[in-house]
């Protein structure tokens, strides 16, 4: 693969497969004291590479990789205390630890959105092996408005194929018709 480019270490040297048996873990922020914790009883669903500007990504990374939980299912563990808000005007709310600036989990408030009920979060954080692997790519474009070269874009696209992550410039179909569901739904054009 001669043109292959570094995207984020944990799919880099290729996506490591979850366990069928995975049923959640610990999420660990970076720093070596007082270490924010958090409990996820689940095993996590749409794992995917986000290249949004919003997305924590671990220094140096051009994409995040970001999966998504049942909001019942994440519990803070240990020094809450440190977590804050990234931006409380998001959609998503981003509780960030504000000494090492690694987000935890994203959370959303508004009881009408479609993905309500379901907080965003990344397994690269767990301490435990496991957890289902990157399954395809998001907002692939984006990356671009982060001051990533235009030019390079085609071996993005290629990286990401070769890795098996379908590269999408919006979410993945079956988000996208959950998006479209709820929407069409909520505006009653579509039968509920
Ligand atoms: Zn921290
Ligand atoms: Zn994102």
């Amino acid at each position: 693969m001669s043109d292959t480019v570094e995207l984020h270490p944990s799919i880099d040297g290729g996506l490591t497969q979850g366990s069928a048996s995975f049923a959640g873990g610990v999420l660990a922020c970076k720093c070596a004291e007082r270490t924010v914790k958090v409990r996820i009883d689940s095993q996590v669903a749409h794992n995917h590479a986000c290249g949004c500007s919003k997305c924590w990504k671990p220094e140096g990374a051009v994409f995040s990789v970001v999966a998504v939980v049942p909001r019942d299912s994440v519990q803070v563990a240990e020094n809450g205390d440190k977590l804050k808000i990234v931006d409380e005007s998001a959609a998503i709310q981003r509780h960030a630890c504000e000494a090492c600036g690694t987000h935890l989990f994203g959370r959303i408030e508004n009881k009408n959105h479609p993905f309500y009920g379901l907080d965003f979060i990344h397994a690269e954080l767990f301490e435990e092996p496991g957890a289902a692997a990157p399954q395809f790519a998001a907002f692939v474009s984006s990356i671009i408005e982060a001051g990533y070269d235009p030019a390079k874009m085609d071996a993005v696209r290629a990286t990401l194929k070769s890795l098996g992550l379908e590269p999408y410039d919006c979410l993945s179909p079956p988000l996208m018709d959950a998006i479209a569901t709820h929407l069409g739904k909520a505006s009653g054009k579509l039968a509920a």
